[in-house]
């Protein structure tokens, strides 16, 4: 590659020892293909595991926690399940040594994760996909609607599994399937009689076939299914479903098996929501039932798992401390630049309290920062600087600014 700095003279230099001077376009490149090759070493170790064999749990959860704060249960869980199913898969493959039981099959544990939004259902699906290397999909189960309706046919999940995969309809048999938003496609009553439920249970119906194992026609590009189609079956009984849902007001579904009740309106916010974390961890199948799940979904989905709101100090944390974390992002984006930038523990600390304040949970985190940098980021490659500082009156400043622009633009 022809270093920047001889196309165009105007491009900044850094001396990195003596007598080794770099553009900065070449240090970008460098970076870049470093972070590749280490982030391609680290995913093959973990996908083969110590042995050379398929990653086991614990290694699984050692990669999730490189991404992933807290829900330490559920990335067990997780781990777990999917640990199973390569063995599952294994096993059908006639590549597990031969023991006594030939007859007994591996069938395979369905999950659901519950937890309020923005905890981290979706990020810990996504990075479980990184790792592994069987085809893998995330959908929404909003847009699924029962047949003859506006929206998606429930076949059209598989789909997104096909293409993960280039139509390669064996490797999609044995793929990972999350679907996303699973409460949103609860009963509305619990009586079903009285109206056609279009996005309820007939949905879930229609999902129940694919979670408990059938042949499939999928439509190869997704959405309604049309007679001049050309279909391809897909088999999904081992096929691994992963579902996540946030589940709004199970606690009060909890609270009256347990026979509690939930502090209402009057009480302090940090009492009830304190209540609610405690609640949700409680979680059981029937919780489920009365939340409007069929019970044979239900049945089909035999491990539950519940995630942890996410406090202050897990907040904190996401902000530093994952891999690819946001301040670590905006850190290398300065670096290209050739330029250190440090957040101050206090700037760190008022972008969570300010999360907190606006209720936007990890999610805002990104939004927050965003919001704090976008003036840094026009200005810096500009300024001969070698290090900018984010400190709390930083932060301060620039959120007041956004918060002030933003009246004016209401007025
Ligand atoms: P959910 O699917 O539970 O609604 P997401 O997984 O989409 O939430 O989380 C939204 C964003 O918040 C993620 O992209 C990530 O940046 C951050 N986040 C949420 N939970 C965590 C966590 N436990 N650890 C690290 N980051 C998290």
């Amino acid at each position: 590659m022809m270093c920047g700095a001889f196309e165009s003279p105007s491009t900044p230099v850094i001396d990195i020892v003596e007598g080794l001077t770099l553009c900065t376009d070449c240090i970008a490149y460098i970076d870049n293909a470093r972070d590749t090759q280490l982030s391609k070493k680290k995913r093959t170790s973990a996908k083969k595991g110590k042995s050379g064999s398929v990653p086991k749990p614990k290694e699984i959860k050692a990669f999730l926690d490189e991404y992933i704060i807290g829900q330490d249960e559920a990335k067990k869980y997780l781990s777990v399940a999917v640990y199973n199913h390569y063995k599952r898969i294994a096993q059908m493959d006639g590549k597990l040594p031969q023991d006594d039981d030939e007859d007994v099959d591996i069938e395979k544990s369905n999950i659901i994760l519950v937890g309020p939004t923005g905890t981290g259902k979706t990020l810990l699906a996504k990075t479980i996909a990184r790792l592994l290397d069987v085809p893998f999909t995330i959908v929404d189960a909003t847009v699924l609607t029962e047949a003859g309706y506006v929206g998606e046919d429930i076949e059209s999940l598989l789909t997104r599994l096909l293409q993960a995969c280039d139509y390669d309809v064996e490797r999609a048999q044995r793929g990972i399937v999350f679907i996303d938003e699973i409460d949103k496609i609860a009963r509305k009553s619990d009586n079903p009689s009285i109206t056609r439920d279009v996005s309820g249970e007939g949905v879930q119906q229609g999902l129940l076939k694919l979670l408990e194992g059938s042949t499939v026609l999928v439509p190869p590009n997704g959405g309604r299914k049309h007679p001049e189609q050309k279909m391809i079956p897909v088999d999904t009984k081992n096929i691994l479903f992963i579902c996540g849902g946030a589940f709004d007001g199970i606690e009060r579904k909890i609270a009256s098996r347990l026979n509690t009740h939930v502090v209402g309106y009057g009480h302090d916010e940090k009492d009830r929501k304190r209540q609610r974390e405690n609640l949700m961890r409680y979680v059981m199948p029937q919780d489920l039932k009365s939340f409007g799940l069929i019970p044979e979904i239900i049945g089909r989905l035999p491990v539950l798992t519940a995630l942890e709101p996410l406090d202050k100090a897990a907040l904190r944390r996401i902000l530093t401390e994952p891999k690819n974390a946001i301040t670590r992002q905006y850190e290398k984006m300065f670096r290209i630049d050739g330029v250190k930038l440090v957040f101050t523990d206090d700037a760190l600390d008022l972008i969570v309290d300010k999360a907190v304040e606006y209720k936007l949970g990890a999610r805002g985190l990104r939004s927050i920062v965003e919001t704090i940098m976008v003036d840094a980021m026009y200005e810096v490659p500009s300024e001969p600087v070698d290090t900018f500082t984010v400190d709390a009156a930083y932060v301060a400043e620039k959120l007041q600014k956004a918060h002030f622009e933003k009246t004016k633009i209401g007025d």
